[in-house]
């Protein structure tokens, strides 16, 4: 029997087989033909670049011991690039990529950075072995577990992601999908299970990447006609990181290609982390096939912080900062930004600012003002300092002249409109509201409220006042 292009690689095929994993052979290397045989250099077919660079990765000893099996020493293989869409039929085929061919995935074009130490593409016996793809994680190092603070709102995630990271692909938290409101930490979260890969697993390729961006790829990717190295460029990846997956509703095209990939990664072995601003029950607009796919693995809540979990989340940033800032104040941002923790450390980067621009020290009425600004579309808990501090404000006075004994008319009132409101806008007793109001008894209260009403009724310009500073607090 004749040895020919397609017998020694029947061979070849016959081996490799018997040596990976049934998805990998047929994923790999039944796309593979045979094309040409001289002397001992055997040339095959691939699809892209990145199937050439998928196999010489991973699969270049296995290929070079079945060579070598049917071809002896000096077997060489030669791989040959098909150019889909490029040269049509006139010129099937090259031995070479010329640079400008579009039918090869640049880094431009995927916008993730490729370093190719060897662009050589003809012999990978040449150097067996050596990576020749390198893919930049696009990670933040600054999203690291350190400075991911646990509490009760997190446990859940912060623990399943510690386990993803110590064993990628290992556990059944696969896919692991994150989901929380905005500012709860998702993204931060997700860096940390991929920095703490790449530290304990050097040699895994990580990729972070936003749907968004996934999503241009991926239309990119299709005007330019390399969809298919589109795609065997996410199945080279290990631990893939995908965040806002959100972003994929209603965009039937990517969440299709991102099936397929899903799909290849999961088979392999694969980690994929995934997150989202919705649990998968309520995401709209994503296809039923995909959702299913994200339940698989293990759903994980970011619920809002706790008030300790904000405390501590402050001072650690503060710490980090090389910082100092009185507790009451820490106290203060805490108890009144409850609801995304961006916005807790916006509060307080605009605070230190503020206080070093102008030369301020950093007061609770500073904080008042800041944490105002931030919260402005959330119910804030109105508290008697913050209700005698607007009414002082309002009147133009300072908060201890409001609360002095003085009998003058004016202060008098202002004193009253602040027991007044604090009445009405907080939970505390009568009494508690004379004690923090210039130490009046609860009589003294009651009878503010009281006079408040009447004016209310008799007088225009009083009922002015109640009308603006009611406007304040709501
Ligand atoms: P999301 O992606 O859910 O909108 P991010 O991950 O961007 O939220 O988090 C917002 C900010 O809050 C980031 O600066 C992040 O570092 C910080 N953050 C969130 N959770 C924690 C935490 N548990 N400990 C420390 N910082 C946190
Ligand atoms: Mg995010």
């Amino acid at each position: 029997m004749s040895v020919t292009a397609e017998s020694v690689w029947n061979n070849c095929l016959s081996f490799i087989k018997d040596n990976i994993q049934p998805q990998a052979f047929k994923t790999w290397f039944e796309p593979i033909k045979p094309i040409k045989l001289s002397a001992n250099s055997l040339s095959v077919q691939v699809p892209s670049k990145f199937f050439y660079e998928w196999l010489e990765e991973h699969y270049v000893k296995l290929l070079k011991v079945s060579l070598t099996k049917e071809l002896g020493e000096n077997a060489k293989l030669v791989y040959i690039i098909k150019m889909e869409n490029t040269y049509g039929n006139r010129e099937p085929f090259t031995e070479r990529i010329p640079s400008s061919n579009r039918s090869t995935v640049s880094a431009q074009e995927l916008d993730v950075p490729i370093k190719s130490k060897n662009p050589e593409l003809r012999n990978p016996f040449v150097i067996p072995g050596i990576r020749n793809i390198k893919i930049e994680s696009q990670l933040n190092p600054n999203y690291n577990f350190d400075n991911f603070l646990e509490g009760d709102s997190n446990r859940l995630a912060r623990s399943a992601g510690m386990a993803v990271a110590n064993k990628p692909g290992g556990t059944s938290f696969n896919p692991l999908l994150i989901f929380g409101g905005v500012g709860l930490g998702k993204t931060h979260l997700a860096h940390a299970i991929g920095v703490e890969i790449k530290d304990k697993y050097p040699e895994r390729t990580v990729l972070y990447i936003s749907a968004e961006k996934f999503t241009q790829q991926y239309i990119e990717s299709v005007k330019k006609n390399t969809r298919n190295d589109f795609i065997h460029f996410y199945q080279l990846i290990d631990i893939l990181i995908i965040d806002d997956v959100q972003f994929l509703s209603g965009k039937s095209g990517t969440q299709d290609v991102f099936f397929h990939i899903f799909n290849h990664l999961h088979q392999n072995g694969k980690q994929v982390i995934l997150t989202s601003d919705k649990a998968p029950v309520d995401m709209q607009d994503i296809e039923q096939r995909l959702l299913s796919r994200f339940k698989w693995g293990l759903s994980a809540e970011l619920q809002t912080p706790d008030y300790e979990t904000r405390v501590s989340i402050l001072k650690n940033k503060l710490y980090r900062d090389g910082v100092e800032m009185p507790e009451d104040i820490i106290d203060y941002v805490a108890k009144n930004i409850k609801s995304n923790i961006r916005e807790l450390e916006g509060a307080v980067i605009s605070l230190i600012a503020q206080s070093s621009f102008n030369k301020k020290e950093i007061t609770i009425e500073l904080a008042q003002q800041v944490v105002e600004k931030f919260v402005k579309n959330t119910k804030r808990e109105v508290s008697i300092d913050y209700i005698q501090k607007v009414v002082s404000d309002y009147f133009e006075m300072d908060v201890s002249t409001l609360q002095s004994k003085t009998r003058k008319r004016h202060i008098v009132q202002a004193r009253q409109l602040a027991m007044f409101f604090a009445k009405r806008f907080t939970k505390a007793s009568l009494a508690s509201i004379g004690s923090q109001i210039g130490k009046r008894d609860h009589a003294t209260v009651l009878h503010a409220c009281k006079t408040v009403d009447n004016l209310a009724e008799t007088d225009k310009q009083f009922r002015k006042y109640i009308e603006d500073l009611t406007k304040k607090f709501s």
